[in-house]
């Protein structure tokens, strides 16, 4: 569809849809998803946001992209407290850091867009080690639109896929990301 991913008309579509923003770590989605949630407010929609409260690296309260660009969000803990959270005239949902949310978020935006709601989420398609990220998976394959967007890799230049992770560490979330992973594409990541 030409210009699937623009706000214009969406308020008198009767169907609502799911757009996701994936990619590596630095490869702009938040960036991504604050100048599309950014195009709908111009077109007076009411937009809201929200994210999982696991992710507390800059703001409690704000989506905030690496270029310091931020719009309030609404953390919550599950994602099912997103449908009881939300008002009744939304038009716009966005969803960030979407990796971090439980195996119920690809139900809760299906249940969104069933309702005529425009649902966009951002997260990393995949983790440090290459592997597809928690419920984002499920949510890509349930979209109407999927767009990968891609870092730098900092060892060669070409596009970034992989978020490299630079110290040993069991866990899956590693708070302060920019001391501790790089973008790297295939060939580098591969290398190690
Ligand atoms: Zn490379």
């Amino acid at each position: 569809m030409l210009f699937s991913e623009d706000v214009f008309k969406r308020k008198s579509e009767v169907g609502g849809s799911i757009e996701v923003i994936c990619g590596s770590m630095f490869s702009g989605k938040t960036e991504e998803l604050i100048r599309r949630l950014r195009r709908a407010q111009i077109a007076k929609l009411r937009v809201e946001i929200f994210k999982p409260k696991t992710d507390v690296r800059y703001d409690e309260t704000a989506v905030v992209s690496h270029n310091q660009n931020t719009i309030p969000s609404i953390p919550v803990d599950h994602s099912s407290a997103i449908l009881l959270m939300i008002t009744d005239n939304v038009d716009v949902v966005g969803i960030d850091e979407a990796q971090f949310f439980d195996d119920e978020l690809p139900h809760v935006c299906n249940t969104l867009a069933n309702r005529g709601i425009r649902v966009i989420v951002a997260g990393l398609d995949m983790d440090f080690k290459g592997k597809p990220f928690g419920p984002m998976p499920a949510i890509m394959a349930t979209a109407e639109s999927v767009t990968k967007v891609y870092a730098v890799c900092v060892q060669c230049g070409s596009p970034a896929l992989y978020s490299y992770r630079l110290v040993p560490d069991g866990a899956k979330i590693l708070l302060g990301e920019k001391e501790s992973y790089e973008p790297r594409c295939r060939v580098c990541y591969n290398a190690g």
